[in-house]
Formats: structure tokens, sequence, C-alpha cells
């Protein structure tokens, strides 16, 4: 049996008359940049997070710059990120002037380890990004305690999380700002790129408005040097399409990781993510651990079961950042994660066999061999 990594094609087929729908309503509506489409998104979406403002932008990378900047950070900052993430979270404090400055993961739950944060704080500190890796919430409590004693901001990475809860609230209800991605891919995609800033300060969404649109609350005057980066109505009408199948199709991959975690449950050799949890993960991803994670991966290979890695490079080791004498320091963890990380499929459309299939292709590599 076959088993892709994720299936789009099976998730657009299910809703293929729903979205034929939207693009009929808003090409006839002729309003595709800042029209109705976008605010009922807005609205839609901010509610659902349980946050007072949403404001969509171009990707997940321009909702967390502007969502940066609009909470101040500015040239010559420094910005905590956790060591191991989509590099995105690196680039955007990098797109404000400021420096990322890495902190190590708990490895138990591969977010922000918060007893790490306090030692990499200076005087330019001025936030914390925690990300909430392959649909876990980070420990927000603890974060946000370091936060408000330290005095810095805090934007959530929620790019992987949408729907995922901690302590009964939802992604992007949970810091200052919080910044969403629409890419195809995630929980709840577009079919192109998105974005959003969600949050309950009204100052901060007025902020990322202006920004997002050169500056301008008024059509030529430019009170700040913005950026065009704006979610076009039709990408937001297909979200909302999308926004009204997202609780069904992360419960459809909560079960898929219920199953995998139980039926892997005495394997020794896999690390497996922790669960059954108090909290609930959007499961976007479901990431195992193995010290010999290439042979596995070409044992599922052969058994028809697409994986993928997140992340093969950590951002310290990329071009974009090696030689930077401030991310000097052992990114032991980082690393270690790099190098045995492995995603299984466990998209809302993976069949239940072919979820049998991967547990079945698991089980039959051998944990001796290791
Ligand atoms: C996808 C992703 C982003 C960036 O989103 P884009 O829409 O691709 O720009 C940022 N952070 C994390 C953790 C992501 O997974």
């Amino acid at each position: 049996m076959k088993v892709p990594f994720l299936d789009l094609g099976a998730a657009h087929g299910e809703i293929r008359e729903e979205l034929e729908n939207t693009y009929h309503r808003v090409m006839a509506s002729a309003r595709f940049v800042l029209g109705e489409e976008l605010e009922r998104f807005e609205s839609e979406f901010g509610a659902y997070c349980g946050a007072g403002h949403c404001v969509g932008v171009g990707s997940g990378l321009d909702a967390l710059h502007l969502a940066l900047r609009a909470c101040g950070v500015s040239p010559g900052d420094e910005v905590i990120v956790p060591s191991q993430t989509f590099i995105a979270t690196w680039l955007a404090v990098s797109c404000c002037g400021a420096t990322p400055v890495p902190v190590e993961p708990d490895p138990r739950t591969s977010t922000l380890d918060p007893s790490r944060i306090e030692e990499a704080v200076t005087p330019r500190t001025v936030a914390i990004v925690p990300v909430h890796l392959y649909g876990r919430v980070a420990e927000m409590d603890p974060i946000w305690e370091v936060a408000r004693r330290r005095g810095l901001a805090v934007v959530e990475d929620a790019a992987q999380a949408h729907g995922a809860r901690y302590r009964g609230r939802r992604a992007g209800a949970l810091a200052d700002a919080a910044a969403f991605s629409f890419y195809p891919g995630k929980n709840l995609g577009a079919l192109g790129d998105g974005g959003a800033v969600v949050t309950d300060d009204p100052a901060i969404a007025e902020r990322v408005r202006l920004l997002r649109n050169y500056g301008s609350r008024v059509k030529y005057e430019h009170e700040v040097a913005g950026v065009n980066s704006r979610l076009d109505d039709l990408q937001a009408g297909f979200l909302r399409v999308k926004l009204r199948h997202l609780e069904d199709w992360n419960a459809r991959r909560s079960r898929v990781a219920h199953r995998y975690l139980q039926a892997w449950s005495e394997r020794e050799d896999l690390f497996l993510p922790p669960g059954p949890d108090p909290d609930e993960p959007a499961w976007h991803l479901f990431v195992i651990r193995h010290p010999r994670r290439e042979a596995l991966r070409a044992h599922l290979e052969a058994q028809g079961v697409s994986t993928l890695i997140h992340y093969p490079v950590p951002p310290h080791r990329s071009g974009a950042y090696q030689g930077r004498t401030e991310h000097g320091g052992e990114l032991a963890v980082a690393e270690e994660l790099s190098r045995t990380v492995l995603s299984l499929p466990i998209g809302p459309h993976l069949s239940y066999d072919q979820a049998g299939a991967v547990i079945e292709a698991i089980e039959s590599f051998p944990e001796a061999a290791r």
C-alpha cells in the first residue's frame, strides 16, 4: 500500500464544491484585496482563537515579522527563539534588524525549555518567540512568567498549531500576539501563501494593519515605512471554507496520533511524542526519534510509507546564520534532534488502513538492529 505523507488532493476533493462556490462568489464581487471576504475571515478566525483581533497578511513569515515590529522590536534588539524550529522564526527577527538568540528546546516536548530562557536574557533582549512546534503548544505559563519578570514581549509562532489548546485556551490567545501561517500544508491551509497576526491588543492589531498596507491608513498617506503583505480575498474565502472543517480535521489527526502512540508504546528504540496529554496538540506533525533514522526511513520508504524530516539542518547551521558569533554556543539538543527526528504521515485524510500500514511498517523494522 502506498501511504503519501500528506494528501491535499483528498482534502480538497472533500470540499470541492464549497471551494468552487467561493471562487465564483469572489470573482463576481471583483473585490480581491482588503475586501469583505478578508474582513469576514479575520473576524471568524479571531473568534475561533478566542482573541479580539485578527489581521490577515501574506505569509507566516510576514505575520511573525509584522507582529514583532508591532511589539516594538527594532534594529539592534535581541529576541529569544528556539534553537530547533523552521528557519522562518529566526528570519522574522532578522527582518526587524534584530538578532535571534537561540535557546534549546526541552527534548521531551521539542518546545522551548522555559528553564533555559533567563540565562539568555541580556539588556538588549526585548521579546521571546515560543514556537508551538509540531502542533504542541509551548510551556506558556512559565515562559510568560519569565517574560513579565524581565519586561519582555511574547509572540507565539503558531504556524503549526491552528486549534491547539493549552490549559483550555487556544493557540493565538496565549501571549501579546500570535503569528499563523496558511501555507497549503498547514492544519489550516490556503490554496497558496497566507498568514495572520492574532492578538487581543487593539494597538498591536492597528499597528499590523498599518504595516501590512504600505504604512498607510488613508490612501497615499504613509505614516511609517510599511510593506505590502495582505491576505487576498480569494485565499480568505477558501480559508473561511476550510476553517469550518478544522475541528473535524484536527480530531482525525488526533485519532491517528493516539493509535500510533498506543501501537508503539512498548518499542524501546523509538522516542515518541508525549501523550496522552492534558493539553490538546493540533498534531500538525507526528515526529518520532530514532538513533538509526536513515535506516528506518529507507525501510519505511521500501514499504511505501513516505516520511519527511523536520528539520534536517538547525537554523544556526544554515548558510543564513553560519559564522555569526552571537550563536556561537553549543546547541547540542538542536543538533541531536536534527540527526534523529522523523515525521510520519498523519494528515486528516490518512485512511484507517493507511495508518495501519504505517504501524505495520514500523513494527517490521527490527528493534535489535539498532
Ligand atoms: C510554516 C512555518 C512558518 C512560516 O510560514 P510561511 O507561511 O511558510 O511563511 C513559520 N514558523 C513555523 C514554525 C512554520 O512551520
